[in-house]
């Protein structure tokens, strides 16, 4: 059975390092002390609302949510198919 996961990406370069998203998600995101974020975690629940307006409001456009599909039934390290 495949779980859809939704991870918060950041592109470095785009990246103005201000951290205005951070202020608006900061249950999911957090900033380095150059001020860059770091993703703390998948979006779900309730941040899932806060990273959709980050991605929204980034005024670099450096945020993006990219969803996986992730087979919960296969044993970790497994490559089997
Ligand atoms: S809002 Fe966008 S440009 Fe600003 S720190 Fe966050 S990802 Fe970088």
């Amino acid at each position: 059975m495949a779980k859809r996961i939704l991870t918060l990406i950041v592109d470095p370069i785009k990246c103005d390092a201000y951290g205005h998203c951070a202020e608006i998600a900061p249950e999911i995101i957090a900033l380095d002390p150059w001020g860059y974020p770091i993703i703390r975690g998948q979006v779900a629940g309730a941040a899932k609302a806060h990273a959709e307006m980050a991605v929204r409001q980034c005024p670099r456009q450096a945020l993006s949510i990219k969803a996986s599909n992730v087979d919960v039934d296969r044993p970790v390290g497994s490559t089997r198919r």
